[in-house]
């Protein structure tokens, strides 16, 4: 039977959970013995202090790590016996659905249905995909000359580490860890600040799961610490992160001043969604942007913030939104009802509000929404936004807001929304709705992203690789194609006499 709001709201008063890192399979404070102070977004509550590691902290990580991986606890063992352990840790996820839930939302205020059945089981299905996935794939040998065999062969990159963000801070850092361990590799997780807990007890799982100690390690505390340390750190062979473009730009830096470890980026998106006249139902195509706008408070590196729009149905549009808006009034994010929860801190929606009054000084036009709420409870609420009168130079449809916030871009043909579209520095997430399939053709071909979802939004599957154009990030993640990324090729050329 599913839990009602007063079964999670007592689930939450009596939840124990720990705010150390996890080295070399132990719970540990940080060398400083210093913590910093978590607390929940929904209502302000003190959740545990949380270990704040510095680099000697990932010293130890990175080392426990080495260690495990030339002792091949992990790297050595075989592909089915991975597969067996990563399918495991899959079924504890999913037995643990509820209290993993639960962490995660009263750690960044998303909804608890959203957390249970979205977040947790895209995390179990994520460990299940890449250990099936394992000890089915074959090496090569090269089409050489007969006088030789030459084997082109995967290996691990070693020591890997993963930097992520909080907005699906369970999910993101599995995207990463599953591939990476699955290819063979040990790991050093280094979660959000505003939400350490659901990686703590990642690492718990996976323990519990047979991953040995040394193999999967998490190091809490600051980006500019420890996301710095393992980012410059000249025995970690590959860094992968989550996170904003400056921040990206930053990693580049750290891995070109110390070893060129590889690197793999997954940064911020402005994606634009554009809806043609083509499409015959209009309301169906607004109603599902508007949804997939305002998913997880529009805290989404694909949230479709800028929605470009043909003139001649920009009223309807607009109506549809205005409708949905209002659906996503926020709410106790521990009621399973709620649509809307809260945003991950108090600085977070500071900055979400600076966006929408710097967007009304430069012309936009709020139709809804825009105002804090619930602020008797001392948690982050803000209610949906919908903008119209929005030109595509303002700061709303240049930057990325992270928030609850959709700009409606009024265009006069298709040949336009695909020049508006492409007019950013961004390229992750796109989508046209269109019946007419030429015009389809045409607009996905034409826009620069990484995904061009057609008469659909954030259609999702493990299945297909995930990552953007321009600077929206360097390489993929999810699908095989993820597995390049923590594997290097060998290449053995056997002279045959
Ligand atoms: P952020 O860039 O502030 O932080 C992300 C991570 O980087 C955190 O763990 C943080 O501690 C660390 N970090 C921050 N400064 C650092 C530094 N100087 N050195 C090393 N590490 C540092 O991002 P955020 O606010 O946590 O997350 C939101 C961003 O993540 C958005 O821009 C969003 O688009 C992006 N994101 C992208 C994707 C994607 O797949 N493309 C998915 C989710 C989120």
């Amino acid at each position: 039977m599913e839990r009602t709001s007063g079964d999670w709201q007592d689930a939450a008063t009596a939840i124990t959970f720990s705010g150390q890192s996890v080295i070399d399979g132990k719970s540990v404070d940080g060398l400083s013995g210093k913590t910093f102070a978590s607390k929940s977004p929904i209502d302000g509550r003190h959740l545990p202090d949380v270990a704040l590691c510095d680099a000697g902290d990932v010293d130890r990580a990175v080392a426990s790590g080495r260690r495990a991986f030339e002792a091949g606890v992990w790297s050595g063992t075989t592909p089915a016996d991975r597969k067996r352990v990563m399918r495991c840790l899959a079924d504890l996820i999913r037995t643990q659905r509820d209290e993993v839930a639960l962490l995660e939302t009263l750690d960044m205020g998303k909804p608890i249905g959203d957390s249970t059945s979205i977040d947790v089981r895209a995390v179990a299905n994520c460990f299940d995909y890449y250990g099936a996935a394992i000890d089915k794939i074959y090496d090569e040998i090269a089409p050489t000359a007969r006088n030789a065999i030459a084997l082109v062969t995967r290996e691990p990159l070693g020591v890997v580490a993963a930097v992520v963000p909080w907005n699906f801070s369970m999910l993101m850092a599995t995207w990463k860890v599953a591939p990476a361990l699955a290819a063979g590799n040990s790991v050093v997780l280094k979660p959000a600040e505003q939400s350490s807990l659901t990686a703590i007890r990642l690492v718990e799982l996976a323990l519990g799961a047979g991953v040995p100690p040394g193999v999967f390690n998490v190091v809490t505390g600051t980006g500019p610490d420890v996301g710095r340390a393992p980012g410059l750190h000249m025995d970690v062979d590959g860094i992968f992160f989550t996170c904003s473009t400056p921040v990206g730009r930053i990693f580049m830096e750290y891995s070109a001043r110390s070893n060129l470890k590889k690197i793999g980026l997954e940064l911020g998106g402005k994606s634009a969604n554009i809806i043609l006249s083509s499409y015959r139902d209009t309301a169906h195509a607004a109603r599902t942007s508007a949804h997939s706008a305002f998913f997880n408070q529009g805290e989404m590196c694909t949230c479709p913030s800028r929605l470009i729009v043909e003139r001649t149905i920009h009223h309807e549009v607009v109506e549809t939104l205005l409708e949905v808006a209002r659906d996503y009034a926020p709410g106790d994010p521990l009621d399973p009802s709620t649509s809307m929860g809260a945003l991950v801190d108090h600085r977070h929606t500071k900055r979400g509000m600076d966006f929408i009054r710097t967007a009304e000084r430069d012309g936009a036009t709020i139709r809804t929404g825009g105002r804090q709420v619930r602020e008797d409870t001392g948690g982050c609420y803000v209610e949906p936004v919908v903008l119209t009168d929005v030109t595509n130079d303002m700061t709303i449809a240049r930057e990325e807001v992270f928030g609850p916030v959709l700009s409606v871009i009024a265009v006069d043909d298709m040949d336009k929304a695909v020049r508006v579209a492409n007019d950013t520095p961004f390229g992750l997430a796109s989508a046209v709705w269109t019946d007419d399939l030429t015009t389809a053709h045409k607009v996905s071909a034409g826009i620069r992203a990484g995904l061009v979802y057609v008469n659909c939004y954030d259609c999702d599957d493990l299945t297909v690789p995930f990552g953007g154009f321009k600077q929206s990030g360097i390489g993929r993640e999810r699908s095989l194609h993820a597995l390049d990324r923590y594997t290097e090729l060998k290449t053995t050329w056997i002279a045959l006499g």
